[in-house]
């Protein structure tokens, strides 16, 4: 408990089992638990860079992109929440001709996505749901603003492989998935889609973040769901890979 006395926010208490509880509204990430704790238990995951130190980190690999044909993906939580960083990124690795990829949710303000478009080879875009009403169910937001993204982006033609999260009981019956496939073959350009099914590998983390997770006893995507919606969508027209890597478009 030596990190309870070094917290200057008074985010971290231990309750009567003497397990240590942290309030992360509390905390301002200063680390101070970290350096204090003489078994590790603590850690900070994830690390503050500036675009240029990020550069040259990524940098170091720029043998393997030039041999193997690859590139960087910005991926999240949500890269297009910190715009200005994305795109400053971006302009360097373009200059230097390095294939980007971006996965997005959507959901963002149709002024950042096109910015980032200008200097993004190819987008890992997600759609959950067409049907406006369960997507609100179960993300919580309306729809209409990430189908509209998605249009625009395939209308300029930007290179997007659509990714669909395979919930079990969600977004996997006929009905919904049928409806998602047929929406991403309506885009104009894209071809391909990556399904990937849902597991519990990393339930760990929100507890070890501290946030909440409400899906620990909800069944994990079967095989055979996953292999009718694929052919759901390759019947709509789509290349699918289960899993999210494979094809990778001209
Ligand atoms: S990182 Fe957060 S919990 Fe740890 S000492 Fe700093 S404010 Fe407290």
């Amino acid at each position: 408990m030596a990190c309870i006395p070094v917290c200057p926010e008074g985010a971290i208490h231990a309750d009567a089992d003497a397990n240590v509880l942290t309030d992360f509204d509390k905390c301002t990430h200063c680390f101070k638990c970290v350096e204090e704790c003489y078994f590790n238990a603590r850690n900070p995951s994830g690390k503050l860079y500036t675009v240029s130190t990020l550069f040259k980190e990524v940098m170091k690999d720029e043998v393997v992109f030039r041999t193997s044909g690859g590139g960087v993906t910005l991926s999240g939580g949500e890269p297009t929440q910190h715009k200005e960083f994305c795109v400053e990124l971006l302009k360097r690795l373009r200059h230097e001709r390095i294939h980007t990829a971006v996965e997005t949710c959507g959901y963002a303000k149709w002024e950042n996505l096109k910015e980032i478009a200008a200097y993004t080879d190819l987008f890992l875009y997600d759609i959950k749901a067409v049907d406006a009403k369960l997507h609100m169910k179960w993300t919580g937001v309306d729809n209409s603003l990430i189908l509209e993204n998605a249009q625009k982006l395939a209308g300029m033609g930007a290179k997007m492989i659509i990714r669909v999260p395979l919930i079990t009981d969600v977004n996997d019956d006929e009905n919904e998935f049928g409806k998602i496939a047929r929406f991403a073959a309506g885009l104009d350009g894209v071809s391909e889609m990556h399904i990937l099914p849902f597991h519990q590998i990393g339930s760990s983390k929100y507890e070890m973040t501290g946030s909440m997770y409400e899906m620990h006893d909800w069944p994990e995507q079967s095989t055979e769901k996953a292999q009718q919606c694929k052919k759901l969508a390759e019947n709509a027209g789509l290349r699918v890979s289960i899993g999210g890597s494979g094809f990778v478009q001209d």
